[in-house]
């Protein structure tokens, strides 16, 4: 099962692949996640992707298609991949297609989380994460216990650069911009299920599952 996660930032996609990963047993392979963990190992990728992501602009593609294809190459995702925040443009939706095709694979359903343009804004300036394990908190609608550490982990809790207002904006804008189209593509091959993302946490899971069945 090859199943993509779509929507907006601050949709929910990083909270319900957390989930859905344990339940289905699916690899959780994300973009952002992989990108920020090459600017932590400073690698070579890592140090490109730098620049775009504290603006809120897209890593180009060549860079996030070959990393993603790689990562798809491992052992361990062999029972199936949640994808998340990839493709983020039509290029790298055909590029996908392409590489799947050659495995004899294809995009099984995409999962479109959707949430109305100003909820997706307050839910992106309030986010905190934590640097140890990587979870999400919001300072509004999901706090930790004690502010600024980990429920999970007891790890210290920063925002991300990209988190911030201003690049909020930008991000949202280029989401508009460059990844809406994709929605489409996936919509015309019959394969796309949508779910309202204002719903709470635990519904969004149920009705994502709900499109899995
Ligand atoms: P995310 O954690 O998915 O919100 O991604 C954080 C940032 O990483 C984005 O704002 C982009 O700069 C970059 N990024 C993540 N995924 C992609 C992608 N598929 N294509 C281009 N840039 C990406």
């Amino acid at each position: 099962m090859i199943i993509i996660l779509l929507g907006a930032p601050g949709a929910g996609k990083g909270t319900q692949s957390e989930i859905l990963q344990g339940k289905l047993q699916m690899v959780h392979v994300s973009s952002g996640d992989l990108l920020r963990d090459n600017r932590k190992r400073c690698t070579e990728l890592g140090k490109i992707a730098e620049g775009y992501m504290v603006k809120g602009a897209l890593v180009p593609d060549d860079l996030v298609i070959q990393m993603i294809v790689e990562r798809m190459d491992a052992p361990d995702t062999e029972h199936g991949i949640l994808l998340d925040g990839f493709p983020r443009t039509p290029p790298q939706a055909a590029a996908l297609d392409e590489a799947l095709n050659a495995k004899g694979k294809r995009v099984n359903r995409a999962l479109y989380i959707k949430v109305e343009d100003e909820t997706l804004l307050d839910r992106l300036s309030g986010r905190w994460t934590c640097r140890n394990c990587g979870h999400v908190y919001h300072e509004k609608f999901a706090p930790p216990r004690t502010p600024g550490v980990c429920d999970v982990c007891g790890g210290e809790l920063y925002q991300r650069d990209d988190d911030k207002r201003e690049t909020a904006i930008i991000r949202l804008r280029v989401y508009f911009d460059q990844t809406m189209p994709i929605i489409d593509y996936y919509r015309n091959r019959d394969i796309l299920c949508e779910v309202n993302g204002e719903q709470p946490i635990e519904t969004v899971t149920a009705d994502l599952l709900e499109c899995l069945r």
